[in-house]
């Protein structure tokens, strides 16, 4: 992504534990100049691990659940989601 601030930074700070301390990459993202649109990225791709846009995995799904209930739409939580198998996607039943 062009102008990115953590382009330079090591990718695994932006990917901490779940629980671990986000502080570091949240710092950084506060200083980039394309931060709105990582943040909008990321909700657009239920993008669930990682700091994007100078939030967290639970920020983000949190901003979903709100945007949902705006919208007066069911929200889907990506953690509920069912896993979807590769082979799946392309097969057809046999009828
Ligand atoms: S806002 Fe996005 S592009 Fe910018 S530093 Fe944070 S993670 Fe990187």
């Amino acid at each position: 992504m062009r102008h990115a601030v953590c382009a330079g930074c090591d990718p695994e700070l932006f990917f901490p534990e779940r629980g671990g301390d986000s502080t570091t990459p949240k710092a950084i993202c506060r200083t980039c100049p394309v931060r709105q649109d990582c943040l909008n990225w990321a909700l657009d791709h239920h993008e669930i691990h990682g700091v994007w846009g100078g939030t967290s995995e639970r920020e983000r799904r949190m901003i979903r659940r709100e945007r949902a209930a705006r919208r007066g739409i069911p929200f889907i939580d990506d953690d509920d989601r069912l896993p979807v198998r590769p082979g799946s996607l392309f097969t057809r039943s046999a009828s």
